[in-house]
């Protein structure tokens, strides 16, 4: 049994003699200036090999199509999971979004999907900050850490960037949380851009892990979050901003945060254990 699996069916026998009922997981994907088609897979195999989740995936019209008849089924799910960054869905599946969201639902919002929708305001109160797509000042402040606190800087400038893809060490900001309890409180990523400068309305974002955007990589040279959650009506949001591709995803520290963030988005707990193989402050680790 190869490492991925392995690691993986630790946690399902976990999830199953916990006797949880398998949650509902719906994936989002069809456009993205990102390889969906190769990164949704490895998401659904992330979920799925926990135990935890069921997993269908809703993909839209390709750009240019024609969105609306883009009506995913959001009901019923107990999580959507993002790997969307394209065109506006159409007012109709906008507000059920929203419905499922504020009425309770759970949503995770994966790399480049805080990149969509900069014109949208509930999209951005959910993911709390997001990048491009003509992001300035005007879509809201940075999250900085100062003097051990995060706080809103309203400075002006771009929202988001990033420099060259490397290896970086996530370092967890909030182990009281679900997510992150009893996860090392260092690991090093797996080569993957490091999200800079986002911005977006801010308002209660709760940091849970942040990772050095080093000036030397091209980067901010501040402490960005990687990890939040962020509460929305009744419902809970996950934004990680790790997964660049597929090699990113694999990264055993953001593979066990996404499916833990998934389940918590959609309970309020977390039941899974860290995966087996965590990468350590030193060295990566990442599935097969
Ligand atoms: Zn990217």
């Amino acid at each position: 049994m190869n490492r991925f699996l392995s690691a993986l069916v630790v946690s399902a026998v976990a999830a199953a003699t916990s006797h949880a009922a398998p949650l509902k997981a719906l994936i989002i994907d069809g456009q993205n200036n990102h390889d969906w088609k190769s990164t949704t897979p490895v998401i659904r195999r992330i979920l799925e090999t926990t135990g935890r989740f069921t997993v269908e995936v809703a993909t839209s019209p390709a750009k240019g199509g024609d969105m609306a008849g883009f009506k995913p089924r959001f009901a019923g799910n107990d999580v959507l999971v993002s790997n969307y960054n394209g065109e506006p869905w159409s007012e109709e599946t906008q507000k059920a979004f929203v419905a499922y969201v504020r009425g309770g639902g759970g949503f995770v919002t994966v790399h480049a999907a805080n990149n969509s929708f900069p014109e949208w305001p509930e999209y951005n109160t959910m993911i709390g900050v997001g990048g491009w797509g003509g992001r300035t000042e005007k879509s809201g402040p940075y999250i900085r850490l100062r003097d051990g606190k995060f706080v809103n800087d309203t400075t002006a400038g771009r929202g988001g960037s990033h420099g060259k893809q490397h290896d970086f060490l996530v370092e967890v900001r909030d182990s009281t949380h679900p997510i992150t309890a009893g996860l090392p409180t260092k690991w090093m990523h797996v080569k993957d851009e490091l999200y800079d400068r986002l911005r977006g309305p801010a308002a209660n974002v709760t940091v849970l892990a942040t990772a050095f955007a080093d000036p030397a990589q091209g980067g901010s040279g501040e402490h960005e979050p990687m990890l939040m959650v962020i509460p929305f009506g009744k419902g809970r949001v996950f934004h990680t901003t790790l997964g660049h591709g597929v090699d990113a995803l694999k990264c055993v520290g953001a593979a066990s945060t996404l499916a833990r963030g998934a389940e918590w988005a959609a309970t309020g707990k977390v039941t899974l254990k860290p995966l087996e193989n965590f990468p350590t402050a030193e060295k990566t680790s990442k599935l097969d």
